[in-house]
């Protein structure tokens, strides 16, 4: 499996650094109401990693979210500046989800999909050539094929 030294982060404060040994699956941007109100913007950008690849250095403290939706997530933050580092989604077995942004080389993954376009914001224009989903999506039709194929065989031998 190809390794990434480069793929670092961490809190504003210095606090919390992270390391994924591995590239992201994939990487969205949502645009739903829950995302605007905890970024306190239009979106959030996330890219979704196997949960056996994030390593986190610091402390960090955790709170449980739930959506309209009723799905349930922990979400995790550095304990001393606040900032949301990465999401637990119940539903995303053997995955957690990085705050793109808290990662040092962010640019080097732009959103492949955004999500829950019905409620973005009219004033923000997206380009023409971005691919955009109402709501959510399937990952199947949707993610590269190498992440299906690599997400799917960690789950199986993880028995997850
Ligand atoms: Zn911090
Ligand atoms: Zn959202």
């Amino acid at each position: 499996m190809e390794k990434n030294k480069n793929l670092t982060g961490g809190c504003i404060c210095g606090q919390v650094k992270y390391t994924i040994t591995e590239k992201p699956l994939f990487t969205q941007a949502c645009h739903c109401k829950d995302c605007k109100i905890i970024t306190g913007s239009s979106y959030v950008i996330n890219s979704s990693v196997l949960d056996n690849t994030l390593i986190i250095e610091g402390e960090v403290s955790s709170t449980e979210l739930k959506a309209g939706s009723g799905a349930t997530s922990r979400a995790f933050f550095c304990n001393k500046c606040g900032a949301y580092i990465y999401t637990d989604y119940a539903s995303a077995v053997g995955r957690l989800t990085v705050r793109t942004k808290t990662l040092n080389n962010s640019e080097n993954f732009p959103p492949q999909v955004h999500i829950f376009t019905k409620d973005k914001d009219p004033w923000l224009n997206l380009a023409d050539d971005v691919i955009c989903f109402e709501k959510m999506y399937d990952p199947k039709k949707t993610w590269p094929e190498e992440s299906l194929k690599r997400y799917g065989e960690y789950l199986k031998n993880n028995n997850k």
